[in-house]
């Protein structure tokens, strides 16, 4: 199947995908990211909210201890080392960065606790920037549709990339993303009336 159709049928399920994450600045959309590993976007939100009425931006966020920092968190799991990695990336924008978060995705990726994938959704959610972040539902949609065929999320990104126009990354990465978390669910997923059972590779 071709990109255009693979793309037009998920246009048809998911007309104008948004990000989950709540957000007013690129910097609290790069803290709900690393918050969100392996917790909902739920959740998140949740803890952000009163997060970001001490810390919504770097210079607030250092004045902040570990201990602080990991009360306000906790909810969200693995609260240690995401205290950790918050701390550190807000103490570099500060201290090169005047405060903000680089729009360039070398530089996203020099600071704590961000791995390509948080460095793609901040680029292309914050920063409008052609990207696809391969999270866990990005990784499976992709294997069973087809398009890729691999474990390693660098790999699949690359398979997308390639097949899809670079104007297309951005929304198709959040439209695999609705797709994988509310209907091609790891675990029984949704598949009648499913747009893609003709080119579905997963084994029912
Ligand atoms: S048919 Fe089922 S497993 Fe296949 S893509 Fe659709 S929802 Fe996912």
């Amino acid at each position: 199947m071709q990109a255009k159709e693979i793309k037009g049928r998920l246009n048809e399920m998911f007309p104008s995908p948004k990000c989950e994450l709540e957000y007013k600045s690129p910097y609290e959309l790069l803290v709900a990211v690393i918050l969100s590993a392996q917790c909902t976007d739920k959740r998140v939100n949740v803890v952000t909210k009163e997060l970001f009425k001490h810390a919504g931006t770097p210079y607030e966020m250092v004045k902040l201890n570990q201990e602080e920092l990991e009360s306000l968190i906790r909810s969200c799991g693995f609260y240690h080392n995401k205290a950790k990695n918050i701390l550190n990336m807000s103490k570099a924008l500060v201290e090169k960065y005047n405060g903000q978060v680089p729009n360039n995705l070398e530089q996203l990726q020099t600071l704590a606790g961000v791995g390509r994938k948080t460095a793609n959704v901040v680029y292309s959610e914050a920063f409008k920037g052609d990207a696809i972040a391969v999270d866990t539902h990005v990784l499976r949609v992709s294997n069973r549709l087809n398009l890729a065929n691999s474990d390693d999320p660098y790999k699949v990104e690359q398979a997308l990339m390639k097949f899809f126009p670079a104007k297309d990354w951005s929304e198709l990465h959040l439209q695999l993303v609705h797709f994988g978390r509310y209907k091609c669910k790891a675990q029984k997923p949704e598949c009648e009336g499913c747009p893609f059972v003709d080119i579905c590779t997963y084994k029912r």
